[in-house]
């Protein structure tokens, strides 16, 4: 058995210690003779692995006390609703900013509860860029602001967070977070679902300040409603316990790691290496305004569209997955999460290299 280079958008990769250690303790958890997976959510051993997983994640973003972090299923895409119906009045209206494929699904499904305003738009750009927030068109009556600060399909990333609005501050942080340090009480809300950078599918963080608690609208299904996911502890219901002991170990994983300082300049230097070769060699292009270029998810086209199955097959030939573009922006993207190493990404600007000296 090998384990391949992975750049997977999502499910992506996981480190592989954490499955090492997940596959020790697969049988017998701790000596009690079952596997997690056969717990009560609500037993005394469950609910260690629970509270030391957000202690961690607590610490690690250094998450302020008046926040509370909420651990439930659904995915990003449960919570593309859930915000307008626990943070915007019936009928009301909320900020959003289209930033490309993820952003315009969030507003898709906000305007089945409310009016959305849209403060700018990058579609005219083909979503590779987006205006500077002097010329967003913000909206006074506006419950919330809500953006999604990492695009994983069009590799759009904004690196400053959005201070033109009054408004508690919503983002979709599913391929960003835990990539590097965040000034969590600059946000009311972040949320992202845990199969791009915590964990494994089936699991959604949600962190939110707690005032924003307790304004759903009536209508709200009680698995939606924060409130009450809050004062249940996010066992409402049984919660993925799996996937959030999983995701525990990858809490724990990067703490060992040295945190996420740490994994900020790693993954800066593995974003550079990449951007670096595809702008070296003639035969790449990447589309994104360079000061929105992705750190977790590289985009990029061949010159000649003929050469992406050449190359494709060329990757795997040499143990580099899942390299092939989303279908809705065409050629390649390398999604390079914390879990995939700078070897992978050497391997990979190695591979480009040959590749580009071939056929370029
Ligand atoms: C993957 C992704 C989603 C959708 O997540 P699901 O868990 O499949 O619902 C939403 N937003 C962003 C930014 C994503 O990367």
């Amino acid at each position: 058995m090998s384990r391949l280079y992975n750049f997977c958008a999502g499910p992506a990769a996981l480190p592989t210690e954490v499955l090492e250690r997940a596959q020790r303790e697969m049988l017998d958890w701790g000596g009690l003779g079952l596997s997690v997976m056969e717990m009560s959510h609500r037993s005394d051993e469950f609910q260690s692995i629970a509270k030391a997983a957000e202690a961690d994640l607590r610490e690690l973003l250094q998450v302020p006390d008046d926040y509370r972090v909420l651990f439930i299923q659904g995915g990003a895409t449960a919570q593309f609703s859930a915000v307008p119906l626990n943070l915007m009045e019936l009928g009301g209206e909320a900020d959003y900013l289209d930033t490309g494929l993820w952003s315009g699904k969030a507003i898709d499904e906000a305007r089945r509860f409310g009016k959305v305003n849209v403060v700018a738009s990058g579609k005219s750009l083909a979503y590779s860029s987006i205006a500077s927030q002097d010329n967003w068109q913000i909206s006074e009556r506006a419950s919330y602001f809500h953006y999604t600060p990492n695009e994983t399909i069009g590799g759009l990333e904004l690196f400053d967070i959005p201070s033109c609005s009054q408004a508690p501050l919503i983002a979709d942080m599913s391929s960003t977070i835990l990539s590097r340090p965040v000034d969590v009480s600059r946000f009311g809300l972040i949320y992202a679902g845990a199969q791009k950078n915590i964990g494994p599918a089936g699991l959604t963080l949600v962190i939110v300040r707690e005032d924003l608690l307790g304004k759903a609208q009536a209508g709200v299904p009680r698995t939606m409603n924060y409130q009450l996911i809050a004062d249940h502890e996010s066992m409402l219901n049984t919660p993925p316990t799996y996937s959030w002991y999983l995701a525990g170990l990858v809490f724990q994983w990067l703490k060992h790691q040295g945190g996420l300082g740490v994994m900020a300049e790693r993954n800066q230097r593995k974003a550079e290496k990449l951007y670096a070769a595809i702008d070296r060699c003639g035969l790449y292009g990447s589309c994104v305004d360079l000061s929105y270029r992705s750190s977790m998810n590289v985009p990029f086209t061949l010159k000649n569209k003929a050469l992406d199955d050449p190359f494709l097959s060329g990757a795997r030939e040499r143990g580099l997955l899942n390299l092939k573009g989303h279908r809705s922006v065409g050629g390649m993207r390398a999604s390079i999460y914390n879990a995939v190493s700078e070897a992978a990404v050497d391997a990979l600007v190695s591979y480009m290299n040959e590749f580009d000296k071939q056929y370029g």
